[in-house]
């Protein structure tokens, strides 16, 4: 960048944290404007880089999205892990994915099609093979699929390494966001809710679910995010059974989702519910539901030490597919990540950059994230 530009980016999760630091390397002056950075959706997030597991029919604009973005990893946490210096959290072991009955087997191999339909790489094993692998399994696994490709990230662990890095090289500024103030048409900054003002060349909002609520966004964006609940149980894994389980291992059980996803400490994050209800907390109904899944997959499960339960909103979006956008001169968005925020993340924080220091991204790309296409009015 030739002349040092300013940036306001609005909101601290795993989206805007790695998008100001993307900006940061470019040399920007980037203030960082968030309550509570990290508490959001990215606060409960697995962390599950899946963009095989997580394919599902008629998400045709999402696939080249997840896949590029999971390929684009490594290369992430190699750069962010060389700056601060010292390990960030990024596990690349891979994912097996297990039926817990004969329907369920069958549902992996009609989406087993499809996923070798669309050339990626998945290998279906016997489940005394899936045994080998992982001796925790239990006898209600009668099938399974060999993911080499999805990885894992601790997201917690990940945005504090973001965080250190940006404390000294940015402004973090601890407030809520309430409007974009304006000069004619551009934006030129933000009102704080203690009414304190900011000025900056541009403004990135990245407030997840609500980002529709800052005043001041074009009248004619409609921004339909909607919240899509997961619970999330954190279990600690006692030292005689460690490791339980080495990879990620995800399951549909009697048409249910769930997953186990291992961390190098010894804990395990265990998830997949979605709630479009009224409950802002953990359900009783989904932390049932999530340790009667598990466990008839691992059945070690119920030997484990629950130490957190949590539930967070999803930003969800009507396609399951991220707004990422320019909304006008000086405003640029990346929201609605829903599901996949984390895995997206990579290409996500990449896309915004660009748009934000003015760079044209890949039309198909472009296209297929374009923050008005859900309004009457495109930009
Ligand atoms: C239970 C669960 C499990 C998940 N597992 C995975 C997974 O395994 N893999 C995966 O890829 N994705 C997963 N996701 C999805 C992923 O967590 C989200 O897509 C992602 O965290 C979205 O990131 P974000 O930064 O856009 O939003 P958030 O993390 O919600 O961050 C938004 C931030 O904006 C701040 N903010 C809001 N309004 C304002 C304002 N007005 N001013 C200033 N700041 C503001 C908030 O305080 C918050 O910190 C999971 C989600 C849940 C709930």
């Amino acid at each position: 960048m030739d002349e040092h530009r300013s940036v306001i980016v609005v909101g601290a999760g795993i989206i805007g944290l790695t998008t100001a630091w993307e900006l940061v390397e470019e040399g920007w002056d980037v203030t960082l404007c968030d309550p509570e950075p990290g508490m959001g959706a990215s606060r409960a997030a697995a962390g599950m880089l899946a963009a095989i597991a997580e394919v599902t029919w008629d998400q045709s604009a999402l696939y080249p999205l997840m896949v590029a973005s999971g390929r684009a990893w490594p290369e992430l946490a190699a750069r962010v892990e060389a700056a601060v210096g010292h390990p960030v959290g990024y596990l690349p072991v891979e994912t097996l994915v297990c039926a817990g009955d004969a329907a369920d087997r069958q549902a992996l191999a009609d989406l087993a099609d499809l996923q070798h339909s669309l050339g990626m790489e998945i290998e279906s094993i016997t489940p005394s093979a899936a045994r080998r692998l992982e001796p925790a399994l239990g006898p209600g696994v009668v099938g399974a699929m060999r993911i080499p490709t999805d990885h894992q990230v601790d997201p917690r662990v990940f945005m504090a390494a973001l965080l250190e890095l940006l404390t000294p090289r940015a402004t973090l500024v601890r407030r809520r966001v309430t409007a974009l103030t304006r000069q004619d048409d551009r934006v030129v900054g933000v009102r704080l809710e203690d009414g304190t003002l900011l000025a900056a060349d541009e403004v990135l909002v990245t407030a997840g679910l609500d980002a529709g609520a800052i005043e001041g966004l074009p009248p004619s964006l409609r921004l339909p995010l909607r919240p899509v609940r997961g619970d999330i149980i954190r279990v600690r894994v006692p030292e005689r059974l460690r490791p339980l389980l080495t990879r990620t291992v995800r399951g549909i059980v009697h048409g249910f989702p769930v997953y186990l996803v291992p961390r190098a400490d010894g804990t395990m994050v265990i998830g997949a519910t979605s709630r479009e209800d009224d409950l802002a907390g953990p359900s009783a109904g989904g932390i049932y539901q999530l340790l009667r899944d598990a466990q008839r997959l691992v059945p070690g499960v119920l030997e484990c030490e629950v130490y957190e339960v949590l539930a967070r909103p999803r930003p969800g979006s009507p396609d399951d597919v991220p707004l990422v956008g320019r909304l006008g001169p000086g405003l640029t968005l990346s929201t609605g990540y829903f599901r996949h925020g984390i895995l997206l993340a990579a290409l996500g924080a990449r896309l915004a950059a660009d748009l934000v220091a003015g760079r044209t991204p890949a039309p198909d790309v472009a296209a297929g994230v374009d923050p008005y296409r859900f309004s009457e009015v495109t930009a």
